[in-house]
């Protein structure tokens, strides 16, 4: 088989190692991929991944590429060529593609849509209301008493949402949303919710159009610094297994939410076909949905793919064949956990050209891998290139000694300005 994957972030790493294992597979490519992709080896004969300088948004050249080289299926992992509708320009010629069409896209596309879905089929989520006017808005926050989630419609990079305790700071936040347009066009129409308070875990469902099946729980670290401190990001490390739901529970939130999800699709004629990764907040009036995702978590992407023992090539190829009904997720019970180095402006700025050292040293850990999310090559030097720059994920036979190992690998890695979490999966073990 040959693979196209879309993407060049650490869950792109992740999916890219993941398939090479399949001995199914025996070319690759990735658009445009990173330097740690480059080094990825297929299980079958050895031979490299090869990264081709396409970028994820580049529509038209990824068709033409896929085309010309024939690859039987092609795997997209970020959100916005989703949203821009590779997976109907690809289906429209006759090419296999694995990821929701457009129209399923927009539960991450379009905030507005999923609080509307949320509330027309009775999933449980937070408070809200959908705005385009910043008076009705600010009425609405008053009666929040400030105390909002406040959401630009579009994507955002995973950035467009402000937290408010405050009137005060959600004024500040309509402003920059709605007038300043901070986050661009994103914030013409807005969706304001209540704040609410509890645990946040990822959760991760493989759908086919008709059937899901639930992943193990997660947790990521949405915020910058230790502690729940500082500015939201794409994610600073996760975990998997999350210890705060047993799998019984995890069976009820997953039916509690997505059987109502899923009944809302088929009445609305949506065709999901793909992951979807809702948000979910367990308050003490139960588990509510705090957004969804249309994709793979970044990072939790590496520590399920670290835990999975199924050949990924073949679950991909049931969720887009309508045939999950014939497979069985299987994982290993030895939690992993993951660490994102980041640049240290991230996320205002990123890093570029800085000397990456300790690559090797850190992939001599047993269980240990170091997926690359903002990297390149200059010469034969690996340096930065992004926000996120590393993800170092580590198996153990309990979460403590997974922590311990990631943290030991990363103390082998340095670039300038180097910053990382260090309480990743500190909640589940405290
Ligand atoms: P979203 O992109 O909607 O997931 O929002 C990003 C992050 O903001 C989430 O992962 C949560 O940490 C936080 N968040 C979003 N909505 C709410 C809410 N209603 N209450 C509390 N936190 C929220």
């Amino acid at each position: 088989m040959k693979l196209l994957v879309i993407g060049s972030g650490g869950r792109e790493h992740a999916l890219v190692w993941k398939l090479a294992q399949s001995p199914r597979v025996r070319q690759m490519w990735c658009a445009p991929g990173n330097a740690g992709i480059a080094e990825e080896r297929l299980a079958k004969d050895q031979s490299l991944v090869e990264c081709i300088a396409i970028g994820a948004e580049e529509l038209p050249r990824l068709l033409a590429f896929a085309r010309e080289k024939q690859a039987d299926l092609t795997v997209v992992g970020p959100d916005n060529p989703l949203a821009l509708g590779i997976v109907d320009l690809f289906q429209e010629n006759r090419l296999r593609i694995w990821g929701p069409n457009q129209k399923a896209a927009q539960f991450e596309a379009s905030k507005v849509f999923s609080q509307n879905f949320m509330e027309k089929y009775g999933i449980p989520t937070a408070k809200g209301d959908s705005f385009d006017d910043l008076e009705t808005a600010r009425a609405f926050v008053w009666k929040l008493n400030g105390e909002c989630a406040i959401k630009a419609d579009g994507l955002a990079m995973g950035k467009g949402v402000l937290l408010t305790e405050t009137i005060a700071d959600a004024e500040v936040a309509l402003h920059q949303l709605m007038v300043e347009r901070k986050f661009g066009d994103a914030g013409k129409r807005i969706v304001v919710q209540e704040l609410l308070r509890g645990t946040e875990i990822s959760l991760h469902a493989l759908c086919d159009g008709r059937r899901f099946k639930l992943f193990p729980a997660s947790q990521d670290h949405k915020r910058s610094h230790d502690d729940d401190e500082g500015l939201n990001t794409g994610g600073m490390g996760a975990y998997s297994p999350a210890p705060f739901l047993d799998d019984r529970q995890l069976a009820q939130v997953g039916q509690q939410l997505l059987d109502a999800w899923l009944r809302g699709c088929e009445a609305e004629g949506i065709d999901f076909r793909g992951i979807l990764y809702p948000g979910v907040m367990l308050t003490k009036d139960g588990p509510k949905v705090l957004e969804f995702n249309a994709r793979f978590g970044d990072p939790e992407t590496q520590v399920y793919l670290t835990r999975l023992e199924n050949d990924l090539v073949e679950l991909l190829e049931a969720s887009v064949d309508g045939a999950l009904d014939e497979t069985k997720l299987k994982w290993t019970p030895m939690p992993s956990v993951c660490v994102v180095m980041s640049g240290g402006d991230y996320p205002s700025a990123s890093s570029k050209g800085k000397p990456i050292t300790g690559l090797d040293e850190a992939a001599k850990f047993p269980n240990v891998k170091v997926f690359h999310a903002g990297t390149a090559l200059a010469g034969d030097q690996i340096v930065t290139n992004g926000g996120r720059i590393l993800g170092v994920t580590a198996l153990a036979n309990d979460l403590r000694s997974a922590r311990d190992a990631a943290y030991a690998a990363v103390e082998r890695i340095h670039f300038d300005g180097v910053h990382f979490r260090r309480d990743i999966a500190a909640k589940a073990l405290s």
